[in-house]
């Protein structure tokens, strides 16, 4: 009783009932009413005829035609004087004469009337037909018409109205069939579908793709299997890499600490060793606060705070917080700001984008390099250059530098403390934007790292 198609077809079969009580209760007995005085009305005619006929040439002839031209048909007659004796009939055994001649005694007739219209209980519906003569004789004429005419009419039209239920039935089973075909069907197999996907196995069959809703939800749910197969998949690749990640430098502050604590150690050597460790510390630290800003990205409640600010101010005061690190390492950033420019954007997370980028290109330079960065309008929205003279990217990686935990030269990038996951948090943020971020390098020139925000 649960299933679509039986609730459907359920619906459907109410339907065509209400529809044919409908006919039924209207249609029906109007058009068998409509029949029966059809029937009537032929009935009246015949015997306003014949009494015409009478009237216009009274004479035994007459009398004799008319009863000949009835004993033909399924009717019956009588002719009556102005007394009510009988004149001439067509001798019907299954008439009952006698009341028949009581009820013409008994009345008065000016015109063609229906004396018996019951024709569902009496065999005869029965009518009379006064005439009068030139001559002067008048009398009655009376015509029987049998009722089972009438009654295989009715039959007829009840047949045809039971074949139409019978045809709307079976037409509703059709109905019924195909709902269950094309509708049923594939909600169960998606059904099935997605509670494979639950149990997390992602090969799912679904039907063939049909151009309608149903075939959407098809392709719906087989964009979920694959999203979910990748989602997994990168989450166990992420997760060992995290632990490879983890492990290195607990392996190097175990190492240093247990040489930390020998005895015969100078305070020198001693002080080293634990510089080491303090290092090795701060990169853990820097690494765990990435994962934790990711986790935070990865939540689909993260929002950036979209603000209005002047770009000007903002590169400038940048600028001051990253420049003493270029001296420290001899090298050069410059800058440039599209006079007046308003940045619509978070700029907390500006600043975390240009920062990271910044620190890259300083990071992947050799001394003596310089890095300059660019801000300026692009079809309303803020354009960010990062441009450095750098060892560059070669163009197979230049996609795979925004994965997670991926580094080019692992022992470079861990000299400054990179942990892989820099470039990842900041095309997340430009994403979070609704932004874009390319890079374009050449190995040994150097890489523009361009973000639309
Ligand atoms: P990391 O913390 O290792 O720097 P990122 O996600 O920031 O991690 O960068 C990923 C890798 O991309 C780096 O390890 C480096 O190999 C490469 N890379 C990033 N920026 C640059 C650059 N400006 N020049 C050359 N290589 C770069």
């Amino acid at each position: 009783m649960n299933r679509l198609s039986v609730k459907l077809a359920m619906y459907f079969l109410v339907m065509i009932l209400v529809l044919e009580g409908l006919l039924m209760m209207y249609l029906h007995p109007s058009v068998g009413h409509a029949r029966v005085e059809e029937e009537f009305a032929r009935q009246l005619a015949a015997g306003k005829n014949h009494s015409a006929v009478l009237s216009d040439n009274f004479s035994e002839d007459t009398m004799h035609h008319i009863v000949l031209m009835e004993s033909f048909s399924d009717r019956g007659v009588a002719i009556y004087d102005e007394e009510g004796s009988l004149l001439t009939r067509f001798n019907r055994s299954d008439i009952n004469w006698d009341e028949v001649g009581a009820e013409i005694e008994g009345s008065e007739y000016t015109t063609d009337t229906l004396i018996q219209s019951d024709w569902k209980d009496e065999p005869f519906i029965v009518s009379a037909h006064p005439y009068i003569a030139d001559s002067g004789e008048q009398g009655v004429l009376v015509l029987f018409q049998s009722t089972t005419s009438i009654h295989a009419l009715m039959d007829k039209l009840n047949f045809h109205f039971l074949l139409a239920g019978i045809v709307s039935v079976l037409i509703l089973g059709f109905v019924y069939m195909m709902l269950s075909r094309m509708l049923t069907r594939p909600l169960v197999r998606m059904k099935v579908a997605t509670e494979k996907l639950s149990r997390g196995e992602f090969d799912v069959a679904l039907p063939e793709k049909s151009n309608d809703e149903l075939g959407e939800l098809s392709i719906a749910i087989e964009k979920l299997a694959a999203d979910l197969q990748e989602i997994r998949k990168n989450r166990s690749d992420f997760l060992s890499s995290i632990s490879h990640e983890l492990r290195t430098p607990l392996t190097y502050l175990a190492g240093y600490s247990k040489v930390a604590l020998r005895p015969d150690l100078s305070a020198e050597e001693k002080a080293n060793y634990l510089l080491i460790i303090k290092e090795e510390t701060a990169r853990l630290t820097d690494l765990i606060e990435n994962l934790f800003e990711l986790a935070k990205l990865d939540d689909p409640s993260f929002d950036v705070n979209i603000e209005a600010f002047a770009a000007e101010p903002f590169i400038q005061g940048l600028f001051h917080r990253l420049a003493p690190s270029f001296e420290e390492s001899a090298s050069t950033l410059t800058y440039q700001v599209e006079p007046g420019h308003v940045i619509e954007a978070d700029p907390l997370r500006v600043e975390q984008i240009i920062v990271n980028l910044v620190d890259n290109a300083r990071n992947y330079s050799e001394p003596g390099s310089t890095t300059h960065l660019s801000v300026q309008s692009l079809q309303g929205r803020t354009q960010i250059q990062v441009i450095d003279q750098g060892m560059g990217i070669p163009k197979k990686q230049q996609e795979a530098i925004f994965d997670r935990l991926y580094r080019l030269e692992k022992s470079r990038s861990r000299l400054h403390g990179g942990s892989g996951l820099g470039l990842t948090i900041v095309k997340e943020l430009v994403e979070a934007h609704g932004g874009t971020i390319n890079v374009e390098s050449e190995p040994g020139k150097g890489s523009t790292f361009t973000v639309v925000v």
